[in-house]
């Protein structure tokens, strides 16, 4: 048996092999060791002499298991016994049937149902020909629902790109640079997988899409723009899914090109700032921006939700119409409900179809499937006559199926079982030879129950019971108390330790019908099954179709009933780069916080009102809080989302940059300041003017000098150079001097009201700068000891009278406004000793003079 071990382990990799033993599943060796750790099993042996560590768990709790272990980043391979060990000559046949690693997960108890779950492949052009930059092909799919998609990327593009798609495994070539390793770590992304080269090979990948896609050509999938590495990517992708999967994927039949330019670049900084997908504290939904606005009713609608937020539209019409959409499902609340009421009887298509084409479906998703499809007229029906041109073209594309939904209907009973062993799932009366099988059980049964009665009366046994195991058969079952009562005819087969077992002839005859009767009837079963599974089969591509379309549907209902819920306004969606936002509120805190608690402000980022403004206020007042909202609501109306505002007039952006915060790069291990200037350089050398870019506090991480500098250098290179819609958050009140040089920039800040020696902080943004701090009266609200607090208020006399502020406001306007490129001086103003130092000539001294003049200098400092 070992040697089969052996044998299977050499063919899975470093994956973690589960051997099937009996009852169990089996780790053996350093497999046993590590999934001892991560899976908290005991670790043990056969026996002193045989010391192979082993490790185990009963074959029902797989999925658990296998859960924990993919979570992890592992990969597992499930090797079963393939053939009935009673009927098995010498060893048991084992095979690995599946290999589980964490972008390959099909079954739907293993995965999130409200995030889709993507194997991305990674391939550097360059490998193809040298003459390539720094471009890569990338494709990435879902198997657990069939999308697939490919694109190509430059280095900066391709973390943003990762970063949305957030797959669970990444494919990458063996070869790869060690930087591009580095660079997929840094990222803190899935688990990365290493295929040998030739898997990502030009010629082997074309010609598996072809076969995977059934197509003779590429042509129409129009992804030849991205040119051969993303074929390759692809190729790649689908050489894994079906060395996994050990089986063909008829739902991944079709590949969809990824423009990024189709969408509002948001690089991963950003994403993590915003917290749209996840919380930086926490890592996981809840709180996120996703976590609060989904309204979806199926966990379709919220995967394509999660989608729609890594890919806001950049296409005004596009937007537009899903706006005209969501608008028509808030203004008519009825219909919105009526379909909402629609959703509740609609299982995952999307995942289910992943289970037909794989040949996992059990009854009881087949009776989904056409649960499902029974809610289409419906739906169809609701959504005839609609003025929204989108809401009517998913209307016209809705497809009924109805030869399926029909055959379904009247086959598959309501209450459909889990498994296919089961059975007893197909109606009464849609099979003819069924209904004949189940009459002959049935009548067996009967007479069995008649027997027991006729035997009770003649031997005057009244507790005599017939019974049933699946390894004795039928049998008749006496108590002890009557045991001298039993005929001579009676066969004993087993003791109990109350009672004794026995058959008798007739018995047997008719288990053998009834069991012969119940054998053929599963069997029936089990070959209509197929029938109907073959059927669904065929209907794939149709059944894809609606359940694209139910998404969709879904994400816009769900919008719609977020809109009305939260007193959302439909954003004007104009080309210039306004962006006018009258009372609005953080999507987020909106929804969190005690209704009426969030004070709602308003944002006019215009040609008037200037593009850049800068935003002072005490820490606590709420500046992060009102830049995040501005970038939230633009971003939301880019989905075609309604924003958490009374109206909103928002110039379409193509690219959002937020830079707030940076506690989640500590963790990191990179000083802050470094992360920090690396992101600002990204975002002064990508930014357009057609971009949003919202910063914060940024040049914290170093002196005072050093950071009102580089800040103030930052927002002059804004202003002039690219001059797109900006949003500054600081408490640098020496930056707003910057509101009189430059034209395009204001002030606001956060009002704040000292009340008894307190602070009350109104979160209200009103235009000119602050100009207090209130660091202290934080620090005491915090807590601080006031001890500290008071002397901190002393050294803060001190050191405004000496080094007044208007001072150091003067010094960096006289150091020039950047255009020079002049450095500023780290020193209030040069010491007159400096210039005797500097023209200073050692070689022309002696010693002694030397050492004299240090003691001059030494008594005049
Ligand atoms: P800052 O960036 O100025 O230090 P934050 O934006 O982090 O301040 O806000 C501090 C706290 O104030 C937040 O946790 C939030 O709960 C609250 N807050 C901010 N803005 C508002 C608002 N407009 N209405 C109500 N509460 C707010």
């Amino acid at each position: 048996m070992m040697k089969q071990y052996h044998e299977a382990k050499k063919a899975c990799d470093d994956a973690l092999l589960f051997f099937r033993m009996g009852d169990f599943y089996e780790l053996f060796h350093d497999d046993a060791k590590k999934a001892a750790k991560v899976l908290g099993l005991t670790l043990t042996s056969r026996d002193k002499a045989n010391t192979v560590p082993m490790a185990g768990f009963p074959h029902h709790q797989l999925d658990s298991y296998l859960a924990k272990l993919i979570k992890k980043g592992h990969r597992v391979a499930v090797c079963e016994q393939v053939e009935d060990p009673k009927k098995a000559k010498g060893l048991v046949k084992r095979e690995i049937t599946q290999l589980v690693t964490p972008g390959t997960i099909l079954d739907s108890d293993l995965l999130d149902p409200t995030q889709s779950n993507y194997l991305a492949a990674v391939f550097p052009a360059r490998y193809l020909d040298k003459k390539v930059g720094d471009q890569f092909g990338v494709a990435w799919a879902d198997i657990s629902t069939g999308l697939f998609a490919v694109t190509a990327v430059s280095t900066e593009g391709l973390e943003g790109l990762l970063q949305r798609l957030n797959p669970a495994e990444i494919l990458l070539p063996e070869k790869v640079g060690e930087s591009l390793d580095e660079l997929l770590v840094a990222f803190e992304l899935g688990a990365r997988t290493v295929r040998p080269n030739w898997a990502f090979g030009h010629e082997a990948c074309e010609n598996l899409l072809h076969k995977q896609l059934n197509v003779a050509t590429l042509d129409g999938f129009a992804i030849d723009g991205f040119g051969p590495a993303a074929v390759c990517a692809a190729g790649a992708v689908i050489e894994y899914l079906r060395e996994t999967q050990k089986s063909v994927l008829e739902h991944v039949d079709s590949i969809r090109p990824f423009h990024i330019s189709d969408y509002v670049k948001i690089d991963s900084a950003t994403w993590r700032s915003l917290e749209i997908n996840q919380t930086l504290r926490t890592g996981n939904s809840d709180g996120s921006l996703f976590g609060v606005i989904d309204r979806s009713q199926t966990p379709m609608g919220s995967r394509l939700l999660g989608q729609w937020l890594t890919t806001p539209l950049v296409d005004i019409e596009q937007v537009r119409s899903r706006h005209e959409a969501v608008r028509e499902l808030v203004d008519n609340g009825t219909l919105r409900s009526q379909i909402r009421e629609c959703f509740k009887g609609i299982f995952d298509l999307e995942r289910l179809i992943a289970k037909v084409a794989t040949g996992r479906v059990s009854p009881r998703d087949l009776s989904g499937i056409g649960q499902t499809l029974g809610k289409i007229p419906l739906i169809k029906a609701k959504l005839t006559d609609r003025k929204s041109k989108l809401l009517n073209s998913l209307e016209a594309e809705l497809d009924l199926c109805a030869e399926l939904r029909a055959e379904l209907e009247q086959a598959l009973i309501e209450a459909c079982p889990p498994h296919l062993r089961d059975g007893n799932f197909i109606r009464d009366d849609y099979d003819s030879r069924l209904d004949e099988l189940r009459k002959l059980a049935a009548g067996g049964k009967q007479w069995i129950a008649n027997y027991q009665q006729s035997i009770c009366d003649s031997t005057g046994i009244p507790s005599l019971k017939v019974g049933f195991t699946k390894v004795f058969g039928y049998y008749l079952e006496v108590t002890n108390t009557h045991k001298d009562k039993v005929p001579a005819n009676f066969i004993r087969k087993q003791t109990l330790k109350n009672a004794e077992r026995y058959i008798t002839p007739e018995l047997k005859e008719y288990e053998e019908k009834v069991l012969t009767a119940d054998e053929q009837a599963a069997t029936c079963e089990l070959e209509i099954f197929d029938g109907l599974r073959e059927f669904a089969r065929s209907q794939i591509s149709r059944l894809k179709t609606n359940a694209a379309i139910i998404a969709t549907l879904d994400t816009l209902c769900g919008m719609a009933q977020l809109a009305s819920e939260q007193n959302y306004c439909c954003p004007e969606m104009v080309s210039d780069s306004t962006l006018n936002i009258v009372a609005g509120r953080h999507p987020v805190l909106d929804i969190m916080q005690p209704l009426g608690a969030f004070v709602p402000n308003d944002t006019n980022v215009d040609e008037e009102s200037g593009f850049l403004h800068l935003i002072t206020g005490p820490n606590m007042a709420g500046k992060s809080t009102y830049i995040r909202q501005v970038a939230l609501i633009t971003l939301m109306a880019q989905i075609g989302s309604f924003v958490p505002a009374t109206s909103a007039k928002i110039g379409v952006v193509d690219q959002i940059f937020a830079r707030v915060g940076a506690s989640d790069e500590l963790s990191r291990g990179q000083s802050t300041f470094m992360v920090e200037m690396t992101e600002t350089a990204r975002i002064l050398n990508t930014a357009t003017s057609r971009s949003l870019v919202i910063l914060d506090e940024i040049g914290r991480g170093t002196s005072t000098y050093d950071g009102v500098s580089l800040a103030w250098a930052i927002v002059e290179y804004l202003h002039d150079q690219i001059g797109c819609r900006s949003l500054f958050a600081t408490h640098y009140h020496e930056l707003t001097a910057l509101e009189t040089d430059l034209g395009g920039v204001s002030n606001y800040n956060v009002s704040v009201r000292e009340w008894e020696e307190k602070i009350v902080f109104l979160h209200k943004i009103v235009p000119g700068s602050a100009d207090k701090s209130y660091g202290i009266h934080v620090a005491r609200l915090a807590g601080v000891p006031s001890w500290v607090n008071r002397r901190a208020e002393k050294i803060l006399d001190r050191l405004e009278t000496k080094n007044d502020v208007d001072e150091n406001r003067k010094a960096i306007k006289s150091s020039g406004n950047g255009s020079g490129g002049i450095q500023m001086t780290l020193f209030e103003a040069d010491h007159p000793l400096l210039e005797r130092i500097r023209t200073l000539e050692p070689n022309h001294l002696t010693p002694i003079a030397a050492l004299e003049m240090l003691q001059q200098f030494k008594d005049e400092i």
